[in-house]
């Protein structure tokens, strides 16, 4: 027991913690000895309709077991409320989980402006506005852990979820600049792609699969990176039945091609292979360095056919 990991004196806000993997990080939480924030809107997987008591069974779960928690029912698109309600019943905010979200699945061909809106609102906007309010109290206690939630969906894309899969891969590109913008205050940023048994899951997947997927195989990862000793920040890691790994970005050789007349359509085609070649790549946290690379394409070589 005594190593432990612990989270005593420490708040920590999970959205969309009525069910599913919120409600397994909240559970889990309450027992390590942190004030777990519950916030649930409580509708629907669409996004459809509110309810209170998404929330109020999860705190009553949390207190029934000896732990400090309280509900809040705010949608995470004012974010500002919930961030509010932690600092009102704690004192400040140290762990923030973006978790809540939704599902509209629609094929391209039949997407609305509100099938687009919506999930852009509750995913990007959501986890914006909570983070915003959470962040002048990182930078004050020079304190702070935040997760996203992206998604497969976002990272490979899949049939189907445009909304959804441009909303997931947004929150990979907030979670970076958070975690390079947050590194001097002690604020790490991280962000996962769960698999996990939920409503979301239960009816695309078959019974045996979804006992694998135990939403509770999820919650050490984002015990382990919201953790006081924790100093991984940047991360982008994909998840679930037991399995851990870590995405990154490849960027290619490529081919360097001299920048004048002679840069033309079909000295590309010739080089084509070496443009898209994935030997020996790097893994870049920034983008390539354009300026030695203006230097050094000014001294090649002509690519004149
Ligand atoms: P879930 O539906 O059980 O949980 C989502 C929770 O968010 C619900 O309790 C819902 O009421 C709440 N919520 C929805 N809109 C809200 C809003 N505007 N404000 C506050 N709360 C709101 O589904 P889940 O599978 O536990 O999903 C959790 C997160 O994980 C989501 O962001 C989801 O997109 C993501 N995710 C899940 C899986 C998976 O396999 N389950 C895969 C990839 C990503």
């Amino acid at each position: 027991m005594s190593n432990q990991l612990r989270y005593d004196g420490q708040v920590v806000v999970i959205t969309g913690a009525g069910g599913g993997l919120g409600r397994a990080y909240a559970r889990f939480f309450g027992q390590r000895g942190a004030s777990v924030v519950v916030n649930d809107l409580g509708g629907s997987f669409k996004g459809e309709g509110q309810n209170t008591n998404a929330a109020d069974v999860v705190v009553k779960e949390i207190v029934a077991a000896g732990g400090k928690a309280i509900a809040n029912y705010d949608s995470v698109e004012n974010g500002d409320k919930i961030i509010e309600a932690a600092v009102k019943a704690f004192g400040t905010v140290h762990v923030v989980i973006n978790n809540a979200g939704i599902l509209r699945d629609v094929s391209f061909k039949n997407i609305t402006d509100s099938d687009w809106d919506l999930i852009n609102n509750v995913h990007i906007y959501g986890a914006y506005k909570v983070t915003k309010a959470a962040w002048p109290y990182f930078r004050k206690q020079k304190f702070g852990r935040i997760i996203n939630t992206s998604s497969a969906a976002g990272l490979y894309g899949n049939f189907g979820q445009t909304n959804y899969s441009a909303a997931k891969l947004a929150l990979v590109g907030f979670t970076e600049t958070l975690a390079k913008e947050g590194q001097k205050y002690n604020i790490l940023a991280n962000a996962i792609a769960p698999l996990a048994a939920s409503r979301m899951t239960e009816t695309i997947m078959p019974p045996e699969i979804l006992e694998r997927l135990n939403p509770d195989y999820i919650v050490p990862l984002v015990a382990y990176l919201t953790h006081q000793s924790s100093t991984e920040t940047y991360g982008v890691y994909e998840l679930g039945a037991g399995f851990y790994s870590k995405i990154r970005w490849e960027r290619g050789s490529g081919h360097l091609f001299k920048a004048d007349d002679s840069f033309t359509p079909s000295a590309i085609l010739k080089e084509w292979n070496n443009v898209v070649n994935t030997r020996n790549p790097e893994y870049p946290n920034g983008p390539a360095n354009f300026i030695e690379i203006a230097e050094r394409s000014k001294t090649l070589p002509s690519n004149a056919q």
